[in-house]
């Protein structure tokens, strides 16, 4: 589907484009495998001089449209999804990172993906550098070494609501010669896309707003295509010296600028799994196809939650990147005009024990392990996700003891202020 389409009709009509005779609607190609005629077609599919299908462990053609769709929305060359967000943020550096390899990553960033690079990749011998995402552009390269490979953020963290200045880790990443890879699942490609400002590969966790409903765990890679690896080929041998696995072949030699994710999809999928089920890629797809209508009515109800409990006596602090005076407001302004997403987070007066009696109190709001979907939700790391920290603990990593993460979905804002004024009372 061509990229000329503007967002709201790439969520609609790119991706499963059918010809005479096929179904509208993108089928499910509920099939591990697919059927040759000869021997010989076969042999060439397994040493990648011709594409199709073989094995949906590799490649399937409902999670293909899907990755289409969802490459077109980020103006990318190509797109791979997993099983998980989890998933694609792991193969996103170990498909340019090996053992011995380092990476520069923000700190402030969702505390699954500080587990997998802090502590998971580290058992790999992929080592990673936190850097406060706020700091300088010299304090940020002083965290670069000989054998770092790639810098990574979020477009805006989860949980910390933090904005990243996408421009400065991009001309970091350019000075440094190694990628920009950027988690864009909060704002979705709706509210922003980061290859407009030089990020140079964007990650997803479609189980938050791009699903939107809480129905498929799942997760995106794309490519925009635009990193020379070739330039820096000493540093990304994977991709641009011959693969004995392929019978010699270089991937940025016989990919061009879709090397990055053929790689990932031909070695990564091929030994580690994680690819989702054709069943979820449908229902993300269906998800996909009103992400632009949700995505403007997450951001006007959170923006008239935010400044509802602004003014609430019983609030303390709330940090929403659309209230004016918010740290990142201004930044937000630049990256993030047409709104940013629906959570929030805020404290009660009273803090940890004041939080909890809150949130038993709500009606509506439900507490669940979750963000980003239709329905507004509500979490207290404290006592749930982080729920092992203590209160030094839980500061040091930047979740207040207080903090109420609130997820705010499409229902009548009316109703999710009524019920949070209640709960307040309460
Ligand atoms: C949820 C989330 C992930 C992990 O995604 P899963 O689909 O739960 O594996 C990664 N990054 C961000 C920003 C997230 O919110």
């Amino acid at each position: 589907m061509a990229n000329k389409f503007k967002p709201e009709t790439l969520c609609v009509q790119a991706g499963w484009t059918p010809r005479k005779g096929d179904p509208r609607i993108l089928p499910i190609y509920q099939s591990t495998t697919f059927k040759y005629d000869t021997s010989e077609q076969m042999a060439r599919l397994f040493d990648l001089e011709d594409s199709g299908y073989f094995y949906t462990r590799l490649q399937n053609p409902t999670n293909d449209a899907v990755a289409a769709k969802i490459a077109a929305l980020e103006g990318g060359v190509a797109a791979m999804l997993t099983s998980s967000g989890q998933a694609a943020n792991f193969y996103a550096i170990f498909n340019i990172c090996q053992a011995g390899d380092h990476f520069v990553c923000s700190s402030a960033i969702y505390g699954g993906t500080f587990n997998l690079f802090a502590v998971t990749m580290k058992k790999l011998g992929i080592e990673v550098t936190f850097v406060n995402p706020d700091s300088s552009e010299d304090e940020i390269m002083d965290a670069f070494r000989e054998n770092t490979k790639a810098l990574f953020g979020e477009t805006i963290s989860n949980p910390s609501l933090e904005v990243l200045d996408i421009e400065k880790f991009a001309r970091i990443a350019k000075a440094q010669g190694v990628p920009l890879i950027i988690d864009n699942t909060f704002p979705t490609p709706i509210n922003c896309r980061p290859f407009e400002w030089g990020a140079d590969i964007v990650v997803h966790s479609t189980t938050k707003y791009m699903d939107g409903h809480a129905a498929a765990v799942g997760g995106c890679i794309v490519d925009s295509g635009n990193f020379d690896w070739d330039k820096y080929a000493d540093k990304f041998p994977g991709l641009c010296t011959p693969d004995e696995s392929y019978h010699g072949l270089t991937y940025t030699k016989s990919f061009g600028k879709m090397a990055y994710i053929t790689k990932a999809t031909a070695q990564l999928m091929r030994d580690l799994g994680s690819i989702p089920s054709p069943q979820n890629s449908f229902l993300l797809n269906l998800g996909l196809e009103t992400l632009h209508l949700r995505m403007r009515q997450h951001c006007v109800n959170a923006q008239k939650v935010a400044e509802y409990l602004q003014q609430c006596d019983e609030v303390a602090w709330v940090n929403y990147c659309g209230l004016p005076g918010n740290k990142y407001y201004a930044l937000a302004q630049k990256y993030l005009p047409k709104g940013s997403c629906g959570v929030i987070s805020f404290g009660l007066k009273g803090g940890r024990e004041t939080s909890i009696r809150f949130m038993d109190a709500l009606k509506m709001v439900a507490i669940v392990t979750h963000v980003a979907d239709a329905r507004t939700c509500v979490l207290h790391p404290a006592s749930h996700t982080h729920r092992q920290l203590s209160d030094e603990q839980l500061i040091e990593a930047g979740v207040r003891p207080d903090l109420i993460r609130l997820s705010v979905g499409i229902e009548n804002a009316e109703d999710i202020i009524e019920d949070i004024a209640q709960a307040l009372k309460a």
